[in-house]
């Protein structure tokens, strides 16, 4: 097959192991720089030239696109949708999963556990926000915050009003959370692929942080997963819309809790941890789904 990946970084350690499984099975993989690309947007000939050249026709299409360019990497990804390539997930999913609070409210629709969620616009509801969140001590996050930066855990209500103060005075948007104590710096990424839990890991935090990111000097080791586990990842997949993704879970009293799914999961932590040929899955994942014109929405919400 014929694979384009959309990437602005393809020494990224995912993307070269993706690269590296798709050879391996004898397939072709082009790294394409997504903001190198330009877009035609012809009547019925929906076309996509990098620097320059028309690209060709590719059977599949791994989208992995960043944070920071969501708006125009969708347009592109649309643009593959339309041509009828295969994108391992649809731009219409990967747009879900990019807004927090759209998300969380399409998890809490198919009644997927979800830690306690506020959030306001006016900086003056700040106490009310913080009563029905059930007050402190709650997690404050920007909603346009990664790698755990941006979430601020808050002792008190009066400090989680000051923090929701600050950052809505500054014009952040932010959501306001239950705090998930029991969780104990700990939280569960589930691997899915094609609506299966592949692999799962523990990550826990750094001594003293109740944050458990990877890059913020987290560590991971594999879990088994609960069978309630593994359910709550697969409906979150499901209702995001998402072929593959990393369902991020926090064990609480009440049972899991899903804090995000993520649409470009990182592939180096969950391989090292669980000693696993996620990349390889990926790869067979698009030799059985991948045929053209097998895309569901084709970019239409
Ligand atoms: P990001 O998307 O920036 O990584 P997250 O929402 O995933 O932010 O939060 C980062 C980490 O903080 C999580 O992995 C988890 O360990 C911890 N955390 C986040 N929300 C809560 C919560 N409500 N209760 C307990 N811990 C939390």
């Amino acid at each position: 097959m014929k694979i384009a990946m959309m990437t602005r970084s393809p020494n990224l350690f995912s993307h070269k192991r993706m690269k590296e499984a798709a050879e391996e099975r004898g397939h072709e993989l082009h790294m394409i720089n997504t903001l190198r690309c330009s877009v035609n947007i012809a009547s019925r000939r929906p076309e996509i030239y990098y620097d320059g050249e028309r690209l060709p026709k590719y059977d599949a299409v791994i989208p992995r696109i960043g944070a920071s360019i969501t708006y125009y990497g969708l347009a592109v990804l649309r643009q593959f949708e339309m041509q009828g390539v295969f994108p391992v997930n649809e731009s219409v999913a990967i747009g879900r999963s990019r807004d927090k609070l759209r998300s969380m409210q399409l998890l809490a629709r198919d009644g997927i556990g979800l830690p306690v969620t506020t959030f306001a616009h006016d900086p003056k509801k700040s106490e009310e926000v913080v009563n029905l969140a059930g007050g402190a001590p709650l997690v404050i996050k920007l909603i346009e915050g990664t790698q755990g930066i941006g979430v601020v855990l808050a002792d008190t209500n009066r400090s989680a009003k000051s923090v929701i103060e600050a950052f809505r005075g500054a014009g952040v948007n932010i959501l306001v959370q239950e705090f998930i104590k029991e969780a104990g710096g700990t939280d569960i990424r589930a691997f899915v692929i094609g609506g299966k839990v592949v692999a799962a890991m523990q990550r826990s935090g750094a001594e003293g942080e109740f944050r458990s990111n990877l890059h913020r000097g987290g560590s991971a080791k594999p879990i088994k997963v609960s069978p309630e586990e593994r359910s709550t990842a697969i409906r979150a997949a499901r209702a995001m819309g998402l072929n593959v993704c990393g369902v991020d879970m926090l064990r609480s009293n009440h049972g899991p809790v899903v804090m995000e799914v993520n649409s470009s999961p990182g592939l180096e932590g969950v391989e090292k941890a669980t000693g696993k040929d996620i990349a390889g899955m990926i790869i067979e994942f698009i030799e059985r789904k991948g045929r053209e014109g097998k895309t569901r929405t084709k970019g239409r919400g």
